[in-house]
């Protein structure tokens, strides 16, 4: 059909133009553990380069995730292995990828042909319940940090808290502060209801939530509501739409990429199209949907968005363009 042939070309041809930009990955982690590399295309895992490539990948968030089994004491340690473990994956691959700290070093990186990684810490335990350790994680290059994982800890109480769900306490508020004078992103999701409305309420900066989705459409304690999302998106922050089974929906079935734009939709027509990004999560989950199995399949979610009558431009917002606008405004 050649109607079908010139829609799929035309999508390939939009995927291509556009920057992408991924909110959440947990690969650092993978080559850690399974001691491969981000330079070889394995079945193991949903990214490594030769994939990112085909999956038209520019830019992409490397979270440092602890386990449980490094918290609390240990959960330092574990984030400096694990920043290390980054490094030496940037230094092997340094002619297709580079670590990247600002807005101009995003551009250079791409113009140069590489995809530019930036450095994330999901998980405030990192910090040990101290500021110092938060300025040298920058000094390392980290730029955004996910404040709690599902427990609490120094900072908050993640969602796992049902019982109490506190907010920030007050070394919590004091991150806040430091974060909006470095410049970092700070992440919502995983936080507490509570914890969110203190972050609104504190932060200077936009804020983003990396990698959550619609409890309207999923009521997951992972998803916002749609008060939450509002309030996010009148600050400027942008929600990394995640491709995570479990908080797409809560029925039991195989998900497919018209989920994950289901949830995009909403958004949109919730809080308008700016506050919309993708924060697939790969790496960090082991089940995908059906059309998203690994990065290389990201073109899928393009090809859906023209199917539902989205503008280029519109696509584009979408795919990176918003998350490189608060990355401008908070990182600079
Ligand atoms: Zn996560």
């Amino acid at each position: 059909m050649a109607g079908t042939n010139t829609h799929l070309i035309k999508a390939k041809q939009m995927h291509q133009k556009a920057i992408v930009f991924d909110g959440h990955c947990d690969t650092i982690l993978e080559i850690m553990n399974h001691k491969k590399s981000l330079g070889s295309r394995t079945p193991i895992g949903h990214l490594d380069i030769p994939r990112m490539k085909e999956g038209g990948v520019n830019v992409q968030f490397f979270a440092v995730f602890i386990e449980d089994i490094y918290k609390p004491d240990r959960s330092l340690k574990r984030t400096l292995q694990l920043i290390d473990c980054f490094y030496r994956e940037m230094e092997k691959n340094q002619d297709e990828i580079s670590l990247v700290t600002n807005y101009n070093q995003i551009n250079e990186a791409n113009s140069a042909g590489k995809i530019a990684a930036i450095l994330s810490v999901e998980g405030g335990e990192a910090l040990e319940g101290d500021l110092g350790v938060l300025r040298i994680l920058y000094k390392l290059g980290v730029r955004l940090l996910t404040l709690t994982w599902n427990q609490r800890n120094q900072i908050a109480d993640g969602i796992g808290e049902s019982r109490t769900g506190s907010g920030l306490t007050e070394f919590g508020l004091k991150v806040i502060e430091e974060m909006n004078d470095l410049r970092m992103f700070i992440d919502v999701s995983h936080l507490s209801e509570t914890g969110f409305w203190d972050v609104i309420k504190r932060s200077k900066a936009p804020i983003v939530a990396s990698h959550s989705n619609c409890y309207a459409l999923c009521p997951h304690p992972r998803n916002l509501k749609d008060e939450q999302i509002k309030a996010l998106a009148d600050k400027g922050g942008v929600i990394g739409i995640t491709f995570v089974p479990n908080f797409l929906t809560q029925e039991k079935r195989k998900t497919t990429v018209k989920d994950v734009v289901k949830h995009i939709d909403y958004l949109v027509e919730k809080a308008g199209i700016d506050c919309v990004g993708l924060g697939s999560d790969f790496d960090g989950t082991d089940v995908l949907p059906l059309g998203l199995e690994s990065v290389d399949k990201i073109p899928n979610i393009t090809e859906e968005l023209l199917n539902r009558g989205y503008k280029e431009r519109e696509i584009e917002k979408i795919l990176g363009d918003n998350f490189l606008r608060a990355f401008k405004k908070v990182v600079g």
